[in-house]
């Protein structure tokens, strides 16, 4: 139902029959009142939700009391057409980070806020312990950030066996009975002290240069625990 110049008269007139005239405006709002006025429907189209607003369905209305004459659908609210308006910093080992602001681009609201993500902390991880050699020095255990690569318990490097250890003359790590045996037999000429003395530089025990006599008494004492020796095994 049209009608025109209901703003300029104060009544609505109708363009059509003039029957009209008595249902939409004498009796305006009858309707709801009285069960024999019949409401007046008219459209409400459908509408689409927004992020923030409910749509509906198509529905009818009474024009004349609003009543709502038929059923509809309320459609769930769409989903925020988000963003991040901040940038996302990851955290270290060592210092936190935070995560962006999600904000919609369509009602502006932020949608989460920027927190913060706290240092990760290290990851340690056992570096296992390199024997030493003859040849090459060794490493003691250490411990590694796996992580940042960060060292936590630093290795230390272990000296190669036999080595700088006077009195360790077959190189064999320790200093007892074989060492003085070698030494005495290398001493007196004898070719098994001269083929089994492979550590020249742990035979000089007392630093003199040379290596004889006085080089294995030194160490048959030491190794039969004279006291007073240990000072040229340090
Ligand atoms: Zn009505
Ligand atoms: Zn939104
Ligand atoms: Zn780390």
């Amino acid at each position: 139902m049209r009608y025109f110049g209901s703003d300029i008269w104060g009544i609505e007139i109708p363009e059509y029959p003039f029957l009209d005239i008595f249902s939409n405006t004498m009796f305006r709002g009858l309707c709801a009142k009285y069960d024999n006025y019949e409401h007046q429907p008219q459209n409400v189209n459908a509408v689409k939700s927004t992020c923030t607003v409910h749509g509906h369905s198509d529905y009818t209305t009474c024009k004349h009391c609003n009543k709502t004459l038929s059923e509809y659908t309320e459609y769930p609210l769409a989903e925020h057409k988000t963003y991040a308006s901040t940038v996302r910093k990851a955290p270290t080992c060592t210092e936190s980070g935070y995560t962006e602001t999600i904000k919609c681009s369509v009602c502006k609201q932020t949608i989460q806020e920027s927190t913060v993500i706290p240092a990760l902390g290290h990851s340690p991880v056992v570096v296992p312990a390199v024997s030493a050699t003859e040849t090459e020095t060794g490493l003691t255990e250490g411990v590694k950030c796996s992580r940042c690569g960060i060292w936590l318990t630093e290795q230390k490097i272990t000296p190669r066996i036999g080595s700088d250890m006077p009195g360790d003359v077959n190189g064999d790590g320790k200093i007892n009975g074989s060492d003085v045996g070698i030494l005495t037999r290398y001493v007196s000429g004898w070719v098994t002290g001269i083929e089994k003395l492979t550590k020249l530089a742990n035979a000089d025990i007392n630093h003199d240069g040379f290596i004889n006599g006085a080089d294995a008494g030194i160490l048959a004492r030491y190794v039969s625990g004279w006291n007073n020796y240990s000072s040229f095994f340090e």
